[in-house]
């Protein structure tokens, strides 16, 4: 499968080799450059080597192995995470489940599915789309990354407003624990089973806890009608104070996603341009469905509120075609900021809702005082916010000052009440941040929970929880001379 390689081999390669075959392991550090970030491009570190298992069986085996021999290792989906949980410090191996990609079950009748972690969001709704039904969770890389990436960053989507974030539709998980032990948690006959919630605990734990090796997923009947509106305003503070006059006066959409005049430059020269008015402030997309009966009347209320919040403009989709490009506009919104910027960071965070027109005005306000422009693409609904830092890294000092302007957001959104993450993670970016919002008392606990399932600090070492210091230290236990499986 992948190109033969001349070096030699390692003990550690060789026994990885030994329990999947020698092309299923890569080592050379040509292959390994592909692994060295992920999606979150500031930190780059080398992998030791990186393996594709086939089977849980082949994950349970190769981190036996790794366990046995106390070397460190990475869980890596697509690779799309934007906070740098996939990234290695600097000699993991990467056990990559892109090779588990299968639909395993699928169950219409009491409406669930089982997939391989490596299967692709989007795959799932392709493959059910002609029955009339969905998988819900759909983050806007929904093309690119795997159920098993969603369940590990616990991943949310525009539509998650009304439908809820991954945790919310899995309801079964096998894992490899990080002592190689495999291990079946719910199913599709345990909505809620008895005891703790191990599900919940193990969905959004970044990989720190498990490698999820099998899912199941909730999947829904596709809902009987839809309409989509395009809400265009002069001032951003009328477009967040709609938002909340939205949800307040008793309509939850299905959707309520905000871009605001930089991001419009962007898609507006992106793939998928969708023609909105020259000049306008911000944009929200709207969309709410639901049965048939009364949607007309819930988008027609959605249409007077934004007038009464001083609308421009207020336009409903008349085609499929229409609503289609309308939303690959938003999907595509962070790649399209490379249209206008050589460069951009995101940020994920997330606001109390009535608190949007103060923090994009504070989020404006970084941007002049750094010099950057800021633009902002996000769910403003749920108040989950994404600055964009545009910023340029072949200028001297650009990077940092991106860097810097992204903490400074995230800081905003802490002391308004909010948190430092919506659906990216904390991963390696944000682990500092942490103390922004707890204590050195709850941080320690979590790490306590960390340290029951991930004992030796083998797995995903170095993320989600600050460098200690100020905690109590995650010792990671010595590595011995290497040992057969
Ligand atoms: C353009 C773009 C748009 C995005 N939009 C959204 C969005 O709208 N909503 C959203 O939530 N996210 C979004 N993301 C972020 C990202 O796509 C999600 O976090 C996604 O869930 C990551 O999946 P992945 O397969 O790429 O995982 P990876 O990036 O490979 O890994 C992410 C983390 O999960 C762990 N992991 C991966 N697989 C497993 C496994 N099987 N078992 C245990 N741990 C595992 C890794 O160790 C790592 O810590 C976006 C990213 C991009 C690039």
């Amino acid at each position: 499968m992948f190109k033969k390689t001349s070096a030699v081999a390692d003990a550690v390669v060789r026994g990885l080799q030994d329990i999947v075959g020698p092309d299923k392991v890569l080592y050379q550090s040509a292959d390994l450059l592909a692994y060295e970030c992920d999606a979150y491009t500031l930190h780059k570190g080398m992998p030791r080597a990186v393996v594709f298992p086939g089977s849980t069986e082949d994950v349970a085996a190769i981190v036996k192995f790794l366990n046995r021999n106390r070397v460190p290792f990475i869980a890596r989906g697509a690779g799309t995470g934007l906070s740098g949980g996939a990234i290695p410090l600097g000699g993991e191996v990467i056990i990559s489940l892109v090779q588990m990609k299968k639909l395993l079950h699928l169950d219409l009748t009491n409406r669930y599915a089982v997939v391989q972690p490596g299967y692709i969001n989007l795959q799932l709704t392709n493959a059910i789309a002609d029955r009339g039904y969905y998988y819900a969770p759909d983050p806007s890389s929904q093309g690119n990354c795997t159920i098993g990436g969603n369940v590990a960053e616990n991943a949310g989507g525009a539509h998650c407003l009304k439908y809820g974030v991954t945790t919310n539709h899995v309801l079964g998980l096998e894992v490899v624990l990080p002592n190689g032990e495999i291990v079946e948690i719910g199913g599709a006959g345990m909505p809620d089973a008895p005891g703790y919630d191990l599900i919940g605990l193990l969905t959004g734990s970044e990989g720190t806890l498990a490698i999820v090796t099998k899912i199941v997923v909730r999947i829904l009947k596709v809902p009987q009608d839809k309409r989509t509106a395009l809400a265009y305003f002069d001032s951003i503070e009328d477009a967040s104070r709609a938002v909340s006059a939205i949800i307040s006066c008793g309509i939850v959409p299905a959707a309520l996603e905000m871009m605001d005049r930089i991001a419009i430059e962007g898609v507006e020269k992106a793939a998928f341009p969708v023609g909105h008015p020259k000049g306008i402030a911000a944009l929200l997309l709207i969309e709410v469905d639901g049965i048939a009966e009364g949607i007309e009347d819930q988008i027609r209320d959605i249409a007077e509120v934004c007038r009464k919040c001083n609308v421009r403009e207020v336009k409903i989709a008349q085609t499929e075609a229409e609503r289609a490009l309308w939303w690959a506009n938003r999907k595509t919104g962070f790649a399209a900021m490379g249209t206008i910027s050589p460069d951009y960071l995101v940020q994920d965070d997330v606001i109390p809702r009535s608190r949007l027109p103060e923090v994009l005005a504070r989020i404006q306000q970084i941007s002049e005082a750094s010099g950057l422009r800021i633009a902002n693409i996000f769910h403003a609904g749920d108040g989950n916010l994404h600055p964009l830092v545009l910023f340029d890294s072949r200028k001297p000092g650009e990077s940092e000052r991106a860097v810097q302007a992204s903490m400074a957001c995230l800081k905003a959104c802490a002391d308004a009440g909010g948190s430092i993450t919506g659906e990216h993670g904390v991963g390696l970016e944000k682990k500092e941040a942490m103390r922004l919002i707890f204590t050195d008392e709850e941080i320690e606990a979590q790490m306590a929970v960390r340290r029951v399932f991930n004992p030796n600090d083998l797995l995903n070492p170095g993320k989600l929880f600050p460098t200690p210091g100020r905690c109590a230290e995650t010792k990671q236990a010595e590595p011995e001379a290497v040992t057969g499986h």
